[in-house]
């Protein structure tokens, strides 16, 4: 039998069976105490990943409250924005992707937008960072780890700017809360928006806010989408409920996945994220392949997602490449919008084996040689190996 389908997509992750399992019981009502019991158990996994995902496990935030969304990152990246700011204030959005696009697109609705841009896949010019965060600037947004490219951003560089000039920091976490480094109060992160379908590896659908108490009072909900209304849902939260109707089996899931990363351990987790994505790195590396992101200075390629360039010869065919990638039931990701046809995307978020990732790198190679790239897949195994300590 061939060997079951292993998404290394950067999201949705494979979940585990008793993630699954807990979306298969009866119903019960989102005012129930059965409910409250759910999302108070979600809610406090949460905490820990927001406050708690660094080395030493010790935990990064002087106070600040975790509520669940029904609705993916996209709709959290939207309620923080539309509760901080409104017309006439303005906004600093820094965008070297697709996702810190989508940010400065959704600033734009709601306040004046200045938008710092890099080319995709490479690093932020922090002097004009500089420049463009002003004492008129009422708030920053950016993407800590870019999916669409595989690099790190610096928030913490950034963190440290918007509060020079009393900014409030809105920032994109979902593909690095519980895979990486991410220290709330240190780089003056006001609110934080992750995804339940990345390295939480939950189920798709819903998505997971920290809401620091420094900006609490500051919310202005009246002026956000109704649905999206900070005030109301932080009021809910704490109540352990959602203003309008949950998505039960969801919330159960998330509730399992969390208190499965609390079983791990931040640190235990952050590390394994960091030698499975070396692995994939020093594989690539050894197919002769290159990186696709272009770090410098405090910029860095990812921990969870790994993007690598597609070889010219394959360019023209890269659909013959990714179709023998799906053959051997392996899941990874093409580029999105200018970059498709270009580079390659693998994730390494959520509950990976050593094992699944050597998969990966098996499955990549042999697809490359199907496609007549003569890369050593048995040199990239063992880098592979050398990396995860196998
Ligand atoms: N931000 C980043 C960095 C992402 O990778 C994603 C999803 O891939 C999102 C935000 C949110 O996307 P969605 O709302 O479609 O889940």
């Amino acid at each position: 039998m061939a060997d079951e389908l292993l998404l290394l997509n950067p999201g949705p992750v494979p979940v585990t069976d008793p993630v699954l399992e807990a979306m298969a019981e009866p119903m019960v009502s989102h005012r129930s105490t059965d409910f409250e019991a759910v999302y108070e158990r979600a809610q406090n996994g949460l905490d820990y990943v927001f406050t708690r995902s660094t080395l030493d496990g010790e935990s990064t935030s002087a106070g600040g409250t975790s509520l669940l969304l029904n609705g993916t990152a996209t709709m959290g990246m939207e309620a923080a924005v539309a509760n901080l700011v409104g017309p006439g204030d303005e906004v600093v959005a820094l965008a070297n992707g697709k996702f810190g696009r989508r940010f400065s697109r959704i600033a734009e609705r709601y306040a004046t937008v200045r938008t710092v841009e890099a080319e995709w896949g490479q690093s932020f010019d922090l002097d004009a960072v500089r420049e463009a965060i002003t004492v008129d600037t009422d708030l920053v947004t950016m993407v800590h780890n870019e999916t669409s490219t595989g690099l790190l951003n610096p928030v913490a560089a950034v963190g440290e700017l918007a509060a020079a000039h009393d900014a409030r920091f809105v920032v994109d976490g979902v593909t690095s809360l519980g895979g990486d480094e991410f220290r709330i109060d240190d780089w003056h992160v006001d609110v934080a928006i992750t995804d339940a379908q990345k390295a939480l590896a939950a189920p798709p659908g819903i998505s997971a806010m920290y809401v620091s108490d420094r900006v609490a009072s500051e919310l202005d909900g009246s002026r956000a989408p109704f649905y999206a209304d900070l005030e109301r849902h932080l009021a809910k939260a704490d109540d352990h409920q959602t203003p309008f109707t949950s998505a039960v089996p969801l919330f159960r899931a998330m509730a399992v996945a969390v208190e499965e990363i609390v079983d791990e351990g931040m640190p235990t987790r952050i590390a394994r994220h960091r030698r499975q994505a070396a692995a994939f790195r020093a594989a690539f590396d050894a197919m002769g392949l290159e990186p696709f992101p272009d770090p410098a200075g405090p910029t860095a390629r990812s921990n969870t997602v790994t993007a690598i360039s597609l070889p010219d010869a394959v360019r023209d065919n890269h659909t013959a490449f990714f179709d023998a990638v799906r053959e051997r039931n392996v899941a990874i990701s093409g580029g999105q919008a200018h970059l498709a046809g270009r580079i390659f995307r693998v994730s390494n978020m959520g509950n990976l084996s050593g094992e699944q990732v050597l998969r990966g790198v098996n499955a990549i190679g042999e697809s490359f040689r199907d496609v007549g790239v003569d890369v050593d897949l048995d040199a990239a195994v063992d880098a592979a190996e050398t990396e995860l300590g196998s």
